[in-house]
Order: structure tokens, then C-alpha cells, then sequence
């Protein structure tokens, strides 16, 4: 595209203006219209060709959300999501590798030399019952690994992360004659679980395919539709899930003095719990301990023998991850140790997340591209989110530099409404059962992120 006469950019307003194509009066232009940055050559600079099929796709595209919403599928029981999105990507010109860590697909279009892009979204759902009373509403109910039967629904809109990937592959594929270079489109499975970026990287990942210049993917949140989020630096927290075991003695209980009451110990524990991030964590530094889980006996007379914690750590810093870690470590066995504890307690790891961070001269590429794209007004700086996401695991372990961004997708009057009423905390989240993006214009925004995002790293033809 770069070497035609002529083509479309954007001006401030968001409408298209014919600029020539010469390098040094565009440069001039675009920086007069609305402060757009070039990238050194050869990199693609303009994504406005590859978009210019959006507007005829987004029908499709619609429908095809609207059904991977009605159909959700449990973290690692992706099958029929990851069928469709296989089907998209073979039909728009990809090689397709299919069960990759399990239900994971992996897309490659090979466009000549020069350098490869990985986009990844996740596709799995939760057991949740949906409650957003929308006409393309989930009503399935799948049986889990346990084997009960349960609500499934997609409260963290994975759906949206599947459509907008094979939305933004078809576009970039269409438009090849435009750039050079290799795409890699990744589907993940089960994120939810922490499971799917690590059984695609034991899957062989890094071996069967070419280690990626960039990884790049993103995920729907709260903020207003049509804008982009994100930041250098840590995006998204570690965060580390255990479960203890507190071992005690049960008793009768009118005969308290016969027992070591593991019920005592349980609830001192969770309160000394809560002094690690109010005493040990800088006021500079942050950390959330959440114990989500405390159980113990069965009846009102009966002191039982053992308590269960199951607990959540959330941190963005490795240092204060390991200091919050050894805390609770110690701690718990130091409450048992006070309360006489037969045995010391039993301390198992469930699901762990790496911190995700946003390597800082990638970040700077993409940003400025959004900035470019989008207008600076839709691109907002974001702190980084105590949620988190094993998409780091890609470039983490394949030493290739990531960046991941956060997509609006609340009705943007709504937001506005919220905000000035302070209650935006009364928005439905991620993974609450009214969990609802809308459809318009965050679709088109999630697809637009990914190709503009791209583009700077492709060569161009
Ligand atoms: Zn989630
Ligand atoms: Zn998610």
C-alpha cells in the first residue's frame, strides 16, 4: 500500500482525506492534521487498506459473535468454538493446526520474508448462569470435569476476543498484497483455568512454529465502547491460588478442652492474613490477599478435625509476590503452631498466573499507532488491572516482546452516566452474570485495535 499513489488516511475528525503517497509530504500532512507519527520504513504504515473491507464484514462477523455467545464451551472444552475459528481461518487462506494443547488452533498465513506477528485470543467461558436477558442469551448447561452438570456462560467475553481474531485475520489476509511477512493467529484454551497457554507451549508450540517478533492480544473490560486502554509496563497481576489444610483434633463439643478447634485456628489465620497487605506491603507497592474459601465441620455440637482455606494472591511486582507469598507461609504455620496443631498444615498451590507485562519499546510502537488510528482522545493511559491473564506466558517464555491492551466495551452514555454519579463500581464486570459488551461499536473497535496494532510490524510492500 505504501508504494501506490494514492491512498485514504484519516483526518482529525475520523473522516478520510486522499493524501500522495510520498513519504515526506504524508509524514508532513498527517503530523499537520493530527500529530500521526510515521514508523521508519519498511514497516506498513497506514492500516486504513487493510480496514477497508471492515464495514462488509461486520454483518457477518455480528452473527458469528452472537453465536459463539450462545454457545459457550468450559475452559479445555473448546471443540466447537475452536472448529468454527479453524474453518475461518483455512477459509481466509491460512495453514491450520488444529488441537494444539488440547482444542488450541494455531493459524499461519506466510506472506514472504520478513518479520511474524502473533495474535492470540482465548475462547473458553465460565460456569456461570447468564443473567443479561439478552435474546442471544446462553441457556446451555455442560457437565464439568467433576462431572456435574453446570451453567456455562461467556461472562468474560472470550466470544468477542474469537470474533474479533478471525475478523482482523480475514481482513489482513485479504489486503496481503499490501505488506509482507508472517501471521500467526492463535486460539487459546482455557485461560480461565490458567491451563491453555502453558498446554500449547507443552504442546510443542515453540517448536513446531517460528518464534514470533511481537506477540500482541487483548481483552474486552469495562470503559466506554470504541476506546482502547492500556500501558508500558505491568498490565495485568500475577497471581498465585492456594489451598491449606488445618489440622486439628475434634472433639465433642461441650468438651472444648479435649480439642485442638481447628475452626479457632482457621479464623485466626484469615484475620492475621489480612495484616500482610496492611502491614507488610509498601504503601507504594500493592498486593490483594483474598481468602474466598473457608470451611470446616458439619454440625453445631461438633468441633471437626480439620479446616479448609482456599485463598487468592494478586501482585504486580515479582519481589513483593515472593515477600506475600512467604508471608502467608509463614503465618499459617505459625497459627497452627500457636493453636497446638497435631500436624503442621498442608500448603498446595491450585492455579498460578505469571505477572503480564507490556515490554516498553513494543507498547510505545503500538500505542502510537492507536493514537494515529484512533485520535489520542480514544486511546487512555490504564493503571494495570488486578485481573489476570496467562496470555504473558507467550512472550515470557519465548523471549519475544508482548503487549496487551484493554477494549472498551460499555455503552459509552451509560459509562458517561455512571461516572458522573461515581458508580462506575456498580457496572457489571467481568465475570458477573450481567457481563454484556455491546455489540456496537466494540466489535469493530476489538478488530480495528488488531490490525492497526499489526501493521506497524509488518513490512510493507
Ligand atoms: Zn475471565
Ligand atoms: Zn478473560
Amino acid at each position: 500500500m505504501v508504494h501506490r499513489k494514492q491512498t485514504v488516511a484519516r483526518d482529525a475528525k475520523g473522516g478520510s482525506v486522499l493524501v500522495h503517497q510520498h513519504r515526506t509530504s504524508l509524514s508532513r500532512l498527517l503530523t499537520a492534521i493530527g500529530g500521526i507519527k510515521l514508523m521508519n520504513t519498511p514497516q506498513v504504515n497506514s492500516s486504513d487498506s487493510v480496514l477497508r473491507s471492515l464495514d462488509s464484514l461486520l454483518p457477518d462477523l455480528e452473527t458469528f459473535y452472537k453465536d459463539l455467545h450462545s454457545h459457550p464451551e468450559l475452559s479445555m472444552q473448546e471443540t466447537r468454538t475452536a472448529g468454527l475459528a479453524a474453518d475461518r481461518l483455512r477459509a481466509a487462506g491460512y495453514e491450520v493446526s488444529t488441537g494444539v494443547g488440547k482444542t488450541g488452533v494455531v493459524g499461519v498465513l506466510r506472506n514472504g520474508g520478513g518479520p511474524t506477528v502473533m495474535l492470540r485470543a482465548d475462547m473458553d467461558a465460565l460456569p456461570i448462569e447468564e443473567a443479561t436477558g439478552l435474546s442471544y442469551a446462553s441457556k446451555t448447561t455442560v457437565t464439568d470435569r467433576e462431572g456435574k452438570t453446570v451453567p456455562v456462560g461467556h461472562m468474560c467475553g472470550h466470544d468477542m476476543h474469537v470474533a474479533w481474531l478471525t475478523g482482523a485475520a480475514k481482513l489482513l489476509a485479504g489486503a496481503r498484497t499490501a505488506w509482507h511477512g508472517t501471521l500467526m493467529a492463535v486460539f487459546q484454551p482455557g485461560e480461565e483455568t490458567a491451563e491453555g497457554a502453558q498446554a500449547m507451549i507443552d504442546d510443542g508450540l515453540f517448536k513446531r512454529f517460528t518464534k514470533p517478533d511481537v506477540v500482541l492480544g487483548q481483552h474486552v473490560m469495562v470503559g466506554p465502547s470504541g476506546t482502547v486502554a492500556g500501558r508500558a509496563g505491568a498490565i495485568t497481576s500475577a497471581a498465585d491460588s492456594l489451598q491449606i489444610r488445618l489440622f486439628g483434633r475434634g472433639a465433642h463439643g461441650s468438651m472444648p478442652q479435649a480439642s485442638i478447634d481447628p475452626v479457632v485456628m482457621a479464623a485466626a489465620t484469615v484475620m492475621r492474613l489480612q495484616t500482610i497487605v496492611s502491614r507488610e506491603v509498601a504503601a507504594a507497592e500493592a498486593a490483594v490477599v483474598t481468602v474466598g474459601v473457608l470451611q470446616a465441620g458439619t454440625k453445631e455440637n461438633v468441633i471437626p478435625d480439620e479446616a479448609l482455606i482456599k485463598l487468592n494472591v494478586r501482585t504486580f511486582d515479582a519481589g513483593v509476590r515472593k515477600r506475600v507469598l512467604a508471608a502467608i507461609e509463614r503465618i499459617v504455620n505459625a497459627e497452627a503452631e500457636a493453636s497446638g496443631a497435631p500436624r503442621k498444615p498442608e500448603i498446595k498451590k491450585l492455579d498460578n498466573y505469571p505477572l503480564n507485562v507490556n515490554d516498553r519499546d513494543a507498547s510505545k510502537r503500538v500505542v502510537d499507532a492507536f493514537r494515529g488510528h484512533f485520535g489520542a482522545e480514544r486511546v487512555r493511559e490504564t493503571g494495570p488491572a488486578p485481573a489476570s491473564e496467562d496470555f504473558g506466558s507467550f512472550g515470557t517464555e519465548w523471549h519475544a516482546p508482548s503487549v496487551f491492551w484493554f477494549v472498551g466495551g460499555t455503552d459509552p452514555a451509560l459509562y458517561a452516566k455512571a461516572k458522573e454519579a461515581n458508580q462506575l463500581n456498580e457496572l457489571p464486570v467481568n465475570h458477573s452474570p450481567k457481563f454484556a459488551p455491546v455489540i456496537h461499536p466494540t466489535l469493530r473497535t476489538g478488530v480495528e485495535t488488531l490490525v492497526v496494532a499489526t501493521c506497524p510490524w509488518l513490512g510493507a510492500k
